[in-house]
């Protein structure tokens, strides 16, 4: 492997976000006549879809509350709908089944979709949302279901396929995706990024893109970047630190059978929120009186999904990332909240709870404050991705930021500066359990 001396554009990190600027890099400037993917260079510590991209559940949905999130998922699923195939994409759909204090929020965010030409359905009211869920799933548990959004675009991905496809579609523009250099410092002159310091040596870049998922802190510190904020809420200011890591909770559970809809199909996601209590499938016993939810999709054998995340505060320790390394992955309690959950949803899930796979899962992303993306200029010729642990699903974020930098604009980016805290224009937050809805 030759590392250049220099590069038009240095993409640093081959997850998701790194890949997608990348590929629409290079088929802009392609298409533009401004150059063409031997422009772009991307740098990768270890290997393509070593960090979160490599280990996320891989669900694609728009059931989010903010408009600014619907506009970067509505084009983000415009682009999985364009390499189903090679990003190994399953566009089956995502429900939301929520009980009546976030029926509401679900309104406002199926009438932004309507407004924006995202396709999506709400039912609402609990013999309606019975009527509609039955009849995809006969045994789906609607007590207590007040609000139904379906949306017919979105669905999940097979994530290996996808990283190993994104990297694949960006090699076919000519870009270079270089693994196991790393990125140790920036040269910084004039108020300009000039290159950066690598385990290979100095690299001249014009402009840098950093798409660091978890590994955000490290990259802000070593620009010099403010580890705190100030947040202005309309309570006042409050000072955050800039990124808190959250410990994301998944599992599997192996079914004899397909898990399939009434039809015989592949069901949507699914994702239910509960006020009332979650009981344990293994003991009886109650896990909560909380509020609580899962999501779940089909997996080989049967199904993956998660549940709320855990705060983790702002000090991990990052390596190894992943599966390897027992901080991140879930704890053994996960197992009998995840089979309670699935449990209360589908009938077909009642006493299965010993079906539970026993594998490290889950693992750890980087928040910012607000918990919602930073996508912005750090530096006039340096582009910080901080996708605040939303973006297997948001390829879109790339295509936009290539957009942006060769001479075009990006409406989509816009909302997610990093003088919003300064200037307090945070995007609205649901009645989620979610820190991410
Ligand atoms: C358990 C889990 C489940 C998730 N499930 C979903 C989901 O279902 N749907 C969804 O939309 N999102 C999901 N997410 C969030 C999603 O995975 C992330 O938001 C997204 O993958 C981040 O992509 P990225 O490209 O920014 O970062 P990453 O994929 O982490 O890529 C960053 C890359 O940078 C490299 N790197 C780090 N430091 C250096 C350095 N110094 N030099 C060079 N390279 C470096 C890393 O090795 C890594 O490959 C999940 C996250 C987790 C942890």
């Amino acid at each position: 492997m030759t590392i250049p001396r220099s590069a038009r554009y240095l993409v640093i990190g081959a997850g998701v976000h790194g890949l997608s600027t990348a590929y629409h890099l290079g088929r802009r400037l392609r298409e533009e006549g401004q150059g063409s993917g031997a422009d772009v260079v991307v740098l990768e510590k270890k290997r393509v879809g070593a960090g979160a991209s490599g280990i996320a559940c891989g669900v694609v949905r728009n059931f989010y509350y903010q408009p600014a999130m619907n506009e970067i998922m509505r084009i983000s699923v415009g682009v999985w709908e364009e390499h189903p195939d090679v990003l190994g994409y399953h566009p089956v759909g995502y429900i939301a089944a929520v009980p009546g204090t976030q029926a509401g929020d679900l309104v406002s965010i199926a009438d932004c979709h309507a407004k924006i030409g995202y396709n999506s359905e709400i039912v609402t009211g609990q013999k309606d949302c019975d009527r509609h869920m039955t009849a995809i799933l006969p045994d789906f548990q609607s007590e207590d279901v007040e609000a139904v959004l379906h949306e017919k675009q979105g669905g999940w991905a097979e994530r290996d396929k996808t990283v190993a496809g994104l990297a694949q579609l960006a090699r076919g523009e000519g870009v270079s995706v270089l693994e196991g250099v790393e990125v140790t410092g920036f040269d910084i002159q004039g108020g300009r990024v000039r290159g950066v310091e690598t385990s290979g040596g100095h690299i001249g870049a014009e402009m840098v893109i950093v798409a660091p998922g978890p590994w955000a802190a490290g990259f802000w510190q070593m620009l010099g970047l403010p580890m705190t904020v100030d947040v202005q809420t309309p309570d006042g200011a409050a000072r955050r630190p800039m990124f808190t890591y959250m410990k994301l909770q998944e599992g599997e559970v192996q079914t004899n059978v397909d898990y399939a809809t009434a039809g015989g199909g592949e069901p949507p996601v699914i994702h239910v929120d509960h006020n009332v209590p979650l009981v344990s499938d293994m003991t009886g016993e109650v896990i909560t009186t909380e509020p609580w939810g899962i999501y779940f999709k089909r997996d080989a054998g049967g199904v993956q999904g998660g549940a709320v995340p855990i705060n983790l505060g702002t000090q991990v320790n990052l390596e190894p990332y992943g599966h390897e390394n027992p901080e991140h992955v879930v704890d053994e309690s996960f197992a009998d909240y995840f089979t309670a959950g699935l449990a209360r949803t589908l009938d077909r899930f009642k006493g299965r709870s010993h079906s539970y796979k026993q594998r490290p899962n889950g693992g750890i992303g980087a928040f910012t404050p607000d918990n919602f993306p930073v996508f912005d200029f750090m530096l006039p010729n340096l582009y910080f991705v901080a996708d605040s642990n939303h973006g297997f699903k948001m390829l879109g974020v790339g295509k936009e930021v290539a957009n942006l930098l060769t001479g075009g604009t990006s409406a989509a980016l816009k909302p997610f500066p990093f003088s919003r805290y300064a200037d307090g224009a945070l995007h609205p937050t649901s009645h989620s359990p979610y820190p991410w809805n």
